[in-house]
């Protein structure tokens, strides 16, 4: 899939259901509850900074990125999309 542009049609297919697919996904991660103050996955310390950032927060950085990761291999798209779409 790497250079996804070359084909116009395919890349607005990938997007159009990227889109709904983010939806979905912001569905499902609406914060829940109240920050933790230690990481639901390794028990670390998650800073005040990221609990203010974020509210209903319950992964530490290093999860989240992980856990966004396999989101994004699960879903099979790599987020250009919704980017884009903030940048409008
Ligand atoms: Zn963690």
């Amino acid at each position: 899939m790497a250079g996804g542009w070359a084909n116009d049609g395919a890349v607005q297919e990938q997007i159009d259901s990227s889109i709904e697919d983010a939806i979905q996904r912001a569905r499902s991660q609406l914060p829940r509850g109240e920050s933790l103050s230690h990481c639901e996955e390794c028990a670390a310390a998650i800073p005040e900074a990221r609990r203010n950032a974020i509210p209903g927060v319950h992964l530490c950085v290093a999860c989240q990125i992980a856990h966004d990761k396999e989101q994004a291999r699960f879903s099979g798209y790599n987020r250009r999309g919704s980017k884009d779409s903030q940048l409008r």
